[in-house]
């Protein structure tokens, strides 16, 4: 007779050598998912009120001083267990909180990005046609222009007067206050619209944000209804057409972060790429406490549009700050960074069941599979990527499961599928080990984007293992 609950060696050899990969929730306990359920209320919160690379980088301003950190003064000498930041510009931040061990040994550093595919306006924005006020924009990112139409906008950012006076304008997000929209076609007459290719759908030039409909009554004044906005504008914000010029405004979904599906197991809502990793990243250096190695946390601006700019990171801010910090301690910026590791905090796609033939089903990223560890990003061959040594993804992963972190890996899609991105170059340039590591999502660049509350929670306790280790 043999014991039926006896495996076969079949069986122990499979459990032995090959992967089971399984959903994350039948790894975890009821408790664990609810603090994966109550962690994300918190960053419901932060997409639903920060949607632009200002927005984001204010409240982490706020979250830190609140943390105790000081805004960094490169004469001020910092001790173990300080904690620091450097507002760049109020676009991007670094926050550092100083660890036991010498700079020299190297510093833990994460780099999410805080800037999101979304609708610039031109310099020139304003004008008047058909009796209807509209602005001319730019998009910023990568986006599939259409998804952008018909869809309720805010408007945030900030202008500069004449006067070199500033003014912030956050606008359509608070019950009540107006909205905005891009228009577009009505099927009955989009003939020949729908002959567009997908690409050429609705048009750059066709993005033109609907704000105003009623004149200012005056015989004397043409283009009433521009002049009725304008006044609107001026009494309001105390601007002119002209200041415009020198102004970063920027429209946005007036979409709030909310839970997806029967059962709330997702977040919906806009800018998920890449403030998961923003806020997961932020929630993780706010903990640390004490650290062995210095602990560094970049929420950058610019991914979106190549990292180039002051205020992206394919800048020197990074680096002369850890040089900053290396003279303080007598060494050279460039040996410590030589010596560090990073977490390049980006999202990656998620496989999407309707659209599956652009991933590659054993090496795509699932959501609620956990946090998604990506070796190289890229595409045609590689190229445009920092691929991660298998030396350092091997410390990773064992970091990870140390930490008990649920994680899986991803490629961003099929090989010649297209392809992307992220920070890590820049940072592996610096002679860095890199890795990207962050959430996977459905629908990303889109107005809507959607991530599973257990990849978010799980992202929060990669960069805490990462930063603690
Ligand atoms: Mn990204
Ligand atoms: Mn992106």
């Amino acid at each position: 007779m043999s014991n039926k609950k006896e495996k076969t060696a079949g069986e122990l050899l499979a459990e032995k050598l090959l992967e089971k990969p399984e959903h994350a929730a039948l790894r975890m306990t009821d408790e664990e998912l609810a603090e994966a359920d109550s962690f994300c209320e918190g960053y419901k919160d932060f997409i639903t009120r920060c949607k632009t690379e200002r927005l984001a980088c204010a409240e982490a301003v706020k979250r830190a001083e609140a943390a105790g950190y000081k805004p960094f003064d490169r004469s001020v000498k910092l001790n173990a267990g300080d904690k620091v930041y450097l507002n760049n510009r109020d676009k991007s931040v670094i926050l550092a909180v100083i660890g036991k061990r010498p700079i020299i040994e190297g510093v833990r550093l994460c780099a999410a990005h805080i800037d999101s595919p979304r609708i610039d306006l031109k310099q020139h924005p304003l004008y008047e046609d058909k009796e209807m006020a509209l602005f001319k924009t730019h998009y910023y990112g990568g986006i599939k222009k259409y998804q952008w139409t018909t869809v309720p906008m805010a408007l945030h950012g900030v202008v500069i007067r004449a006067d070199g006076s500033k003014v912030d304008i956050n606008i359509g997000e608070e019950p009540g206050e107006p909205q905005f929209c891009i228009t577009d076609l009505l099927i009955h007459l989009a003939t020949e619209q729908m002959q567009r290719t997908l690409a050429q759908g609705v048009k750059g030039e066709e993005l033109n944000l609907l704000i105003g409909s009623r004149p200012f009554k005056d015989d004397k004044v043409s283009k009433k209804v521009k002049l009725n906005i304008m006044n609107i504008l001026f009494e309001k914000y105390g601007i002119t057409e002209h200041d415009f010029v020198s102004a970063e405004l920027e429209i946005v979904p007036a979409y709030k972060g909310v839970d997806i599906g029967f059962d709330r197991s997702m977040v919906g809502g806009y800018g998920q790429d890449d403030r998961v990793c923003a806020y997961t990243e932020l929630e993780a250096i706010l903990q640390v406490k004490d650290p062995e190695h210095t602990c560094v946390a970049i929420l950058t601006d610019k991914e979106e549009t190549g990292s180039d700019g002051n205020t992206g990171l394919n800048s020197s801010y990074l680096p002369y700050f850890i040089d900053d910090l290396a003279g303080q301690q007598g060494v050279k910026g460039h040996n410590v960074l030589s010596n560090s590791l990073c977490l390049s905090a980006d999202v990656n796609a998620a496989e999407d069941p309707t659209f599956s033939d652009v991933t590659e089903t054993r090496n795509a990223s699932k959501i609620n599979y956990g946090v998604v560890i990506t070796k190289y990003t890229g595409s045609r061959g590689k190229s445009g990527t920092s691929d991660a040594s298998a030396e350092y993804v091997g410390r990773i992963r064992s970091m990870m499961d140390k930490g008990g972190v649920i994680w899986q890996t991803g490629e961003l899609g099929k090989v010649d599928a297209g392809g992307g991105g992220t920070v890590a170059q820049y940072i592996a340039n610096l002679d860095v080990d890199v890795i990207d590591v962050g959430v996977p999502v459905l629908s990303m660049h889109a107005p809507f984007e959607i991530t599973s509350k257990i990849d978010t929670y799980m992202a929060y306790k990669a960069f805490k293992v990462f930063f603690e280790d």
